[in-house]
């Protein structure tokens, strides 16, 4: 038998290592571990790729940073002559905001974000509070960045902005038709051919390098069957309202949920707009919307839902009905020298409101799984430790987002009366441990916010060169 005295010491020499349990009972002493394996900078140099990006949407531009940021030399080619950003507000949530300020953004986006003070869970029928998220101060404090909204439009441009300081080349109307994926090379319409030693298509939903890489097949779609309104009210029409101003007394995201409907609501623009996001049930094809009726349809969406919210609805004078898509779980995001990400690979519900978060995310892992190649013949194997991280993380925020489709619209009845009773003590202030809430469920929240997508990749790394020797070589 092992005297005490003997068991404890020997426990005190053994190094502290991460449970393989989810738990954060060890990250006081994270300064004082051993990262799982850091790239391999200072032993040997660093390897410098030339690496094409297609797509400038913010996807393609957040990985362009993130790549240049780490001594690649970086080319975009985007279809439009015009950049931009279609629709009005996005979501910066806090895993994605820590994530941009590494890559340098937040100087960029300072004059534009607003940081809500927190999100509130309505009842469909009369605005009754339901579900509510601090966000101002718990998320700085839990996840060291902060939750931000902003114009899409301006979050592009900041994007764009630190992308030419950083070295990114932005080629516009230059539309790819075709790829080589064992070659490392795109064509454009205009006949060009161009090579790299990598490719990354961050081409969106309806992505063609996709198809390549699936060998001609599409990815299926999981088709929720619900639709979006996306509108913006002016917030002169709101202040001037007594009924409707005190909505926008304090930054915060407002979300009434119902029977198969919901509709998020915040301002952007510092202010200056109050954005919209109206959810319902429609499977029809888009193809058949008349985008003459769309706002008189939305409207009839919403009768009977809270007056609040349907006297603002009332003050819209245009809309663009979005369809709403979540992609299948892929098994693959890469052949030879090319490698997909951002919607592209994981085109999910924006019910999380983590879709370009996740591009984000893409994009910085991306970067460090390369920072760790010791030679250019690791490339294979770190597009391949690359996919694993990011379609296990991305896989199951496109599950956490279609859940939130079925928790929010419950029918009244007793599933709907037990989700809201389950919800009451973070909206009273009492403390809790779960939650119907996926912004405040603490489980939830720290997987979503508190991910470090660098460290995951690290981690897949540490455990390949742990592996057998002849693993490097055979990807
Ligand atoms: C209603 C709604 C609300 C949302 N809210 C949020 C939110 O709050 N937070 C969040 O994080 N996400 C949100 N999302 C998701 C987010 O908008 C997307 O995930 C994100 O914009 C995807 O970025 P991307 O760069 O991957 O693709 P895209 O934005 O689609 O960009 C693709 C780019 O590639 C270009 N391109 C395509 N084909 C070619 C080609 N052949 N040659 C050259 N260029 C090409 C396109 O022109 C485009 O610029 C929301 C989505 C919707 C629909």
């Amino acid at each position: 038998m092992i005297a005490p005295e003997t068991s404890r010491a020997m426990h005190a020499d053994q190094p502290l290592r991460n449970p393989s349990y989810p738990s954060n009972c060890l990250h006081f002493a994270s300064p004082f571990m051993e990262a799982p394996s850091s790239p391999t900078q200072t032993q040997s140099p660093p390897i410098r790729l030339s690496i094409i990006i297609v797509g400038a949407g913010l996807g393609g531009l957040a990985t362009a940073i993130a790549l240049a940021q780490t001594g690649h030399s970086v080319t975009i080619y985007e279809q439009t002559p015009v950049l931009g950003e279609v629709g009005a507000g996005i979501q910066i949530p806090s895993n994605s905001t820590r994530i941009l300020f590494k890559l340098g953004l937040e100087p960029y986006l300072a004059p534009y974000v607003t940081e809500p003070e927190s999100i509130s869970f309505r009842r469909w029928q009369n605005g009754k509070i339901i579900g509510k998220t601090r966000l101002v101060p718990n998320f700085v404090d839990h996840f060291e960045a902060p939750y931000y909204v902003v114009h899409r439009a301006d979050f592009h441009s900041a994007l764009c902005h630190r992308a030419r300081d950083a070295g990114v080349k932005i080629e516009l109307g230059a539309r790819v038709v075709g790829y080589s994926a064992v070659g490392g090379s795109v064509t454009l319409a205009d006949g060009t051919e161009h090579s790299a030693d990598l490719i990354v298509a961050a081409d969106g939903i309806k992505s063609v390098a996709r198809m390549v890489l699936l060998e001609g097949q599409e990815m299926s779609f999981t088709r929720p069957g619900f639709a979006a309104y996306r509108a913006v009210v002016e917030v002169e029409k709101m202040r001037n309202d007594p009924e409707l101003s005190w909505i926008l007394e304090r930054p915060a995201l407002n979300i009434w949920i119902g029977d198969s409907r919901h509709v998020m609501t915040y301002t952007i623009g510092a202010g200056k707009a109050f954005n919209m996001v109206l959810s319902h049930p429609d499977s029809s094809d888009p193809s058949t919307w008349n985008e003459k009726t769309a706002l008189e349809d939305m409207k009839a969406e919403f009768q009977g839902w809270d007056p609040v919210l349907t006297k603002i609805i009332g003050l819209v004078d245009k809309t663009i009905k979005w369809p709403l898509m979540s992609g299948s779980l892929l098994n693959r995001w890469r052949l030879g020298k090319l490698v997909i990400l951002g919607d592209a690979a994981h085109a999910m519900l924006p019910y999380m409101s983590q879709g370009a978060a996740m591009a984000v995310e893409d994009g910085i892992a991306l970067a460090r799984s390369l920072s760790h190649m010791r030679t250019v013949e690791e490339l294979q194997m770190a597009l391949e430790i690359f996919q694993t991280v990011r379609i296990e993380r991305a896989g199951q925020m496109q599950e956490a987002s279609l859940l939130n489709g079925q928790l929010w619209h419950f029918a009244d009845g007793p599933l709907q009366e037990a989700r809201d009773a389950a919800m009451a003590p973070e909206v009273e202030g009492r403390p809790f441990s779960h939650s119907p809430n996926q912004w405040s469920d603490p489980a939830t929240q720290m997987w979503c916010y508190g991910y470090d997508s660098e460290r995951a990749i690290d981690v897949a790394w540490g455990k390949a060169d742990a592996g057998p020797q002849d693993v490097r070589s055979v990807l």
